[in-house]
């Protein structure tokens, strides 16, 4: 036996450094795109707000996915469906450290608009509700998202974020939703509409929106 195990650790060892890890992680969710570029590392421990946070963010990429994904029934403008597919990106990547950190998936076996937290669900009702009829009340709740989102992540990375995992998944995530803000804004801007942040400062949103 010795003589097969060793070729298949070293086969092993060689798709982890072309970065083609599915064979290793089998038995898990494929790695996200967002950790794919990391090397073999060895498993820090979370602090407790780290672990509070990624409980929260993982219903929270899911109520963008969600809203989108209703906004993009509503009204089918594409960008609904290209960043709902985004956001179901950025709960797999929250999914990988849950399950690599041995947390419980809040979303397991939920439906759409369906949440654990009654936070999330009362404003996925809210948001949905707005943007139902109206596409640019879908543009300015989706806007309204992407700014709680940027809140929530960058809070986390200007305080808590110790992890080298969650401060990697975590800025990605940031960087996405600064992109997907000023789309939204930007769809808004150019029916003639002005957005005025809700959450963020006047300031940071300028920032954002210069990109
Ligand atoms: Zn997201
Ligand atoms: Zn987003």
């Amino acid at each position: 036996m010795k003589y097969l195990i060793i070729p298949l650790l070293l086969a092993g060892t060689l798709f982890t450094v072309n970065g083609q890890g599915k064979q290793t992680t089998k038995e898990q969710t494929a790695v996200p795109p967002c950790l794919q570029t990391q090397t073999a590392v060895q498993t820090a421990s979370l602090n407790r707000e780290e672990a509070r946070s990624l409980v929260l963010l993982r219903e929270e990429e899911k109520l963008a996915r969600d809203v989108y994904r209703f906004f993009h029934s509503r009204h089918s403008w594409r960008p609904f469906a290209n960043i709902a597919r985004s956001e179901q990106a950025h709960m797999d990547a929250i999914l990988y450290l849950l399950e690599r950190y041995d947390l419980e998936d809040p979303a397991a076996h939920k439906d759409e608009g369906e949440f654990r937290n009654r936070q999330w669900e009362a404003l996925y009702l809210e948001l949905t509700a707005r943007g139902k009829d109206d596409p640019l009340e879908a543009l300015r709740a989706a806007a309204l998202i992407e700014e709680t989102d940027i809140a929530d992540l960058q809070e986390a990375l200007d305080g808590f974020a110790e992890n080298p995992d969650v401060i990697r998944v975590y800025s990605n995530l940031l960087r996405a939703s600064k992109i997907h803000l000023r789309t939204f804004v930007r769809m808004l801007e150019l029916r003639n509409e002005t957005y005025t942040p809700a959450i963020l400062s006047t300031d940071e949103f300028q920032r954002i929106m210069e990109g």
